[in-house]
């Protein structure tokens, strides 16, 4: 499968140049340039296959003959090792839960199955890929633990100093092997900027393989196609208005739902479900797109304020305003919205969520006004104990650390302490 870039000035590639650049040298998003949907039986007896099966299926068309299909089988059986259970919250609203995995957010599957592929694709090369990554919190745990222990792939991650969760710190900080940490002094941006930095510096870049792992990756975005066949496999009423409401702050989860329509699963249409950052409910109120600098909320892995999957979203849509409004509804909700929905689902069905997931649930009960048979699942993107500080005192409980955080909450943090780009420089070339 050939790739292009949505900025139109960069050559076509090969899955394995999609995965290791990450971005197109014109700095364009890179896109498939065929989508075939899947014959009709498939999608009719999805229920005997399995979780493994219906991966390989969706995916194979996007990877091509890059890599066997002993190989890819292999890659997704690791991606989907735990559950991805469609969960009852009252009459035709239900949750996907996606938070299973090793750090508990949906971006374990995303990362665990670029981490296999570029392990696969890199096997033969003499020089080793170096991903480096910037993370506000839930990405940086996620690659760490996707990349651990893959060969002749190293991941250096940078994380703002005292600006990261005690749970997200210590998934970064205490794996060791093949995933080092960099503990910055400065915020979020300050870590972005200098990653960016080092991708354009030559006298990094003639040393060393660089790659990123965020989400504008195909091999992060594509596989989080899997869980939206996943749910519909154990949807009981097949013929219902099936409608997925995504929490969005990048939009590369709800843009992989798109993808999976496009292929030919029943999706009646989707809602971005949103904090105060409303670029995109604003953009379907208005027809026009204006980001803006993001601002903090209690739901803060959306606190994006110029989401960079939405021009894929375009692209999948033929950027045609009118046939993606038909299937897209956007909403923002507050903080305070938020919270009530949270305490809401507690009392009411003893259900404890997140605030994104809360996000997501606020977004059925909105579009239900207007379509009361919507079936309507939201994604619950995080374990609630990855914002403990949020959750706790809105439902008056502690929350029981689940045994993937348990396993590391004790361990001893390992980072290295810089303050300027010079640092990192000499830390990279120093290895
Ligand atoms: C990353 C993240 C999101 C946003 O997902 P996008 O694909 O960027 O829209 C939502 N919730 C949680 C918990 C996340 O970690």
């Amino acid at each position: 499968m050939k790739y292009y870039s949505l900025n139109k000035k960069a050559p076509n590639v090969s899955f394995k140049d999609a995965v290791i650049k990450g971005l197109a040298p014109d700095k364009g998003l890179y896109f498939p340039e065929t989508i075939s949907p899947l014959i009709d039986n498939f999608i009719k007896s999805i229920h005997n296959y399995t979780d493994q099966e219906i991966g390989y299926e969706v995916i194979k068309q996007f990877i091509g003959n890059e890599i066997p299909k002993a190989a890819l089988k292999q890659i997704i059986t690791e991606t989907l090792s735990f559950d991805f259970p469609l969960v009852d919250i009252e009459n035709n609203i239900k949750t996907l839960e996606l938070f299973h995995g090793p750090t508990m957010a949906f971006k374990d599957v995303g990362a665990r199955f670029m981490a296999r592929c570029l392990g696969y694709l890199n096997v033969d090369s003499k020089k080793k890929v170096t991903v480096l990554v910037a993370t506000s919190g839930d990405t940086g745990g996620a690659v760490a633990n996707g990349f651990l222990g893959v060969k002749n792939v190293e991941v250096i991650i940078l994380y703002p100093s005292k600006k990261v969760s005690n749970v997200q710190e210590k998934q970064l900080t205490t794996l060791g092997k093949n995933i080092k940490a960099l503990e910055v002094d400065g915020t979020f941006d300050d870590c972005q900027t200098m990653v960016k930095k080092a991708f354009l510096d030559p006298s990094i870049t003639d040393q060393m393989q660089l790659t990123s792992a965020n989400s504008i990756n195909v091999a992060r975005w594509l596989p989080q196609m899997f869980y939206f066949f996943l749910a519909y496999k154990q949807l009981k009423d097949k013929d219902s208005k099936l409608v997925f409401s995504v929490p969005s702050g990048n939009y590369g989860n709800i843009c992989a739902g798109m993808m999976a329509k496009k292929l030919g699963l029943p999706i009646h249409g989707f809602i971005a479900a949103t904090n105060a950052n409303d670029i995109v409910p604003k953009f379907l109120q208005t027809g026009d797109y204006q980001p803006k600098p993001s601002v903090q909320t209690i739901s803060n892995a959306m606190d994006v304020g110029d989401p960079s999957n939405f021009i894929r979203i375009l692209e999948i849509y033929g950027n045609d305003f009118e046939i993606l409004k038909n299937d897209l509804h956007s909403y923002s909700f507050t903080d305070d919205e938020t919270r009530k929905a949270m305490l809401h689902m507690y009392e009411k069905f003893k259900y404890i969520s997140d605030p994104h997931g809360a996000v997501g649930y606020l977004g059925c009960k909105l579009y239900q006004k207007e379509n009361q048979d919507a079936n309507c699942v939201f994604l619950e993107t995080a374990h609630p104990v990855k914002f403990l500080d949020v959750v706790e005192p809105v439902i008056e409980k502690s929350i029981d650390f689940p045994p993937q955080i348990q396993s590391v909450i004790h361990k001893t943090k390992e980072a290295t302490f810089i303050s300027t780009y010079l640092e990192l420089k000499s830390f990279l070339l120093d290895k």
